[in-house]
């Protein structure tokens, strides 16, 4: 299997290749455009809202050895029962309640886009919000409808509610807090868009744990609300580890559609001992709030910026001229990301996450320097 020089292998022919390509594979695939990651070694990177924080060395200690007792010539538990189960100790989860897993969220959005995905259903979604609502719609063949939020980005309920009663939507997508906006929908809202919506509701509460609201507890009481979290935001981007929280009726059905190992067995070691180490994450999240509110004064304070009020582990802020500002940040080895082009409503916009302290001043630095 090992092969020190490359050997020549015959090859068809390119033009024959790309013909077949363009015959078979769906027309609306090939317009796409794969989702973009930036390069980022040697970095600071404070574009895709991780958790700057490496855990403390006594737990990768722990991680190092659940890790090494996983028998990994054996499939996963395809239920991951152990990862539920922590995740119901560790969180408010209703008695009663069920969960599904994801790898990542992200993967979730799209099994409970494909559960939805019948001739007639739509998807609905205030924007800008979450760019993966549209884009497993689109795979879906499902109608997206965008409301869009009012100008201080909060949420337009009354948009929402016309929208909703116009389109009946089977599937209407809340993140709150809001990526890119770092808003919060109020809670009355959300109950009044679970009245109105005839299909199912998901609360996107990604970045839940930086702010102070969440229905994870009361998810139960409605008949039409899926919770949706993630691991990633909180400090195990790189483990890929989202969940649903719903009745058990609706978590059935997309537990269905989902693959059937999607959560390998490494990561299903790892998040019951991270879950069972509650402390040290909580810690880590309120240092990033306490910098939050230092950073966003600090940013508020230069001329011609705003700062959108933020419940998120990120600020999103408007500058004189976002596309100069991203290219000196990137000169400087600072990554953030740039919004500006991308949506109407966020023009000149970029969204910087919370880094370290020593991030957070390498940022201010570096804008002292160049504006
Ligand atoms: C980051 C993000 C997700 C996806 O996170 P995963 O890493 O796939 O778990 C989902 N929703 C929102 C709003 C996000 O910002």
């Amino acid at each position: 299997m090992n092969h020190a020089q490359p050997i020549p292998a015959p090859r068809a022919d390119e033009a024959e290749v790309a013909a077949r390509v363009a015959a078979t594979v769906r027309a609306d695939v090939r317009s796409l455009t794969a989702y973009h990651v930036p390069k980022a070694d040697g970095m600071v990177m404070l574009h895709a809202n991780e958790n700057p924080h490496p855990l403390p060395a006594a737990l990768r200690r722990t991680i190092a050895a659940a890790v090494a007792r996983v028998g990994l010539n054996r499939y996963p538990d395809g239920a991951g029962d152990a990862v539920k189960a922590a995740l119901a100790a560790a969180l408010p989860v209703p008695q009663g309640a069920a969960i599904v897993l994801g790898n990542g969220s992200d993967e979730l959005i799209q099994v409970l886009t494909t559960a939805v995905a019948r001739p007639g259903a739509a998807v609905l979604s205030p924007e800008p919000t979450f760019a993966m609502y549209r884009i497993y719609a689109r795979q879906s063949g499902v109608p997206y409808v965008a409301v869009p939020l009012r100008a201080d980005f909060a949420l337009d309920e009354d948009a929402m509610l016309a929208a909703i009663a116009r389109e009946r939507p089977a599937l209407v997508w809340l993140a709150s807090p809001n990526n890119p906006t770092g808003r919060r929908a109020g809670t009355a809202s959300i109950e009044r868009i679970l009245a109105a919506a005839p299909g199912v509701v998901v609360v996107d509460e990604a970045y839940a744990d930086f702010g102070d609201a969440s229905l994870l507890p009361r998810v139960l009481e409605f008949p039409n609300l899926v919770v949706l979290r993630t691991l990633s935001k909180v400090g195990l981007a790189g483990a890929r580890l989202g969940y649903a929280v719903a009745h058990p009726a609706w978590i059935a059905e997309f537990d269905k559609v989902r693959s059937p190992y999607n959560v390998n067995a490494l990561t299903q070691a790892v998040a019951p001992v991270v879950l069972a180490a509650a402390d040290v994450l909580s810690e880590q999240v309120a240092a990033i709030r306490a910098e939050r509110q230092a950073l966003a004064e600090a940013l508020a304070a230069r001329p011609g910026v705003t700062v959108v009020p933020s419940d998120a582990n990120f600020l999103l802020v408007r500058v004189p001229d976002a596309d100069a500002w991203f290219e000196r940040l990137k000169e400087r080895r600072i990554l953030v990301k740039n919004f500006n082009g991308s949506h109407r409503a966020l023009e000149n916009c970029l969204r910087i996450t919370v880094g370290t302290p020593a991030e957070n001043r390498a940022l201010l630095a570096a804008l002292d320097e160049t504006t």
